[in-house]
């Protein structure tokens, strides 16, 4: 908290505000967003990375964009990769703060993939002071069990054309049988309850620290029950 209070007093607008400025230090978005498989947090981060006209970063991207420039981070991390291995924490922040010092970041940037742990928030945290950038706000959206389950349990889809149901949402006209070229609708996995279950306890289990870490800070948690626009809208509140 006190970090983030002396970036804000430190702000180039504050200082003098008759000059205009080339960036809106208050407007500089750093976010990340948290939530279980299923949230529906891509749809959310296309949306945001839209409306604030920021980039949306992965850390797979990231990592494959320095594989093809062929840097020196690339070579190393494209040995990794090949052996099959796992990139480390010093590694992935390597890359990670080659990506955010470009220009295309200095206006903010929405995460996806990082930071995965603790050391790496930390490591985050560092790098936005250093490169004159605010703490992130991390966005948390919230759904429980029971609807996780009811949104991922009720899809189906057609093994002729690929189109996607959902017998709450999006059913077929006709009960079983796909609108367009009428095949039997089929279900992903048989266990689908079990499988989001066993996905939902990874996730808390994984994120609890990070959660932890972040709480206090720019930390907000979201519902993310309703359909996309009020789970869109719900969050820009947070934001604002
Ligand atoms: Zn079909």
């Amino acid at each position: 908290m006190e970090k983030i209070d002396k970036l804000v007093l430190n702000l180039p607008a504050m200082t003098s505000a008759t000059e205009p400025t080339l960036q809106a230090p208050a407007a500089t978005r750093i976010l990340l967003l948290l939530g279980p498989p299923g949230c529906g947090k891509g749809t959310q981060a296309e949306r945001l990375a839209r409306h604030y006209a920021i980039p949306a970063i992965s850390t797979g991207e990231m990592i494959r964009a320095e594989i093809r420039a062929g840097s020196e981070l690339g070579k190393i991390a494209a040995g990794v990769t090949i052996t099959g291995g796992l990139l480390s924490d010093d590694l992935v922040n390597q890359i990670v703060r080659s990506r955010l010092s470009q220009p295309d970041c200095r206006n903010g940037f929405m995460l996806d993939g990082y930071p995965r742990t603790v050391e790496q928030a930390k490591f985050l945290g560092t790098l936005m002071a250093e490169i004159g950038l605010p703490q992130p706000f991390v966005v948390h959206i919230d759904v429980p069990l029971d609807l996780l389950i009811a949104r991922t349990c009720n899809r189906r889809f057609c093994p002729q054309c690929g189109a996607i149901y959902n017998l709450l949402s999006h059913p077929p006209r006709q009960t079983g049988a796909c609108d367009t070229c009428h095949a039997e609708l089929q279900q992903r996995s048989d266990d689908c309850e079990e499988t989001v279950k066993n996905r939902l306890a990874a996730y808390e289990r994984s994120t609890a620290p990070l959660i932890d870490f972040y709480q206090g800070g720019g930390y907000r948690r979201v519902d993310g029950t309703g359909d996309p626009d009020s789970v869109f809208a719900a969050i820009l509140a947070a934001l604002a």
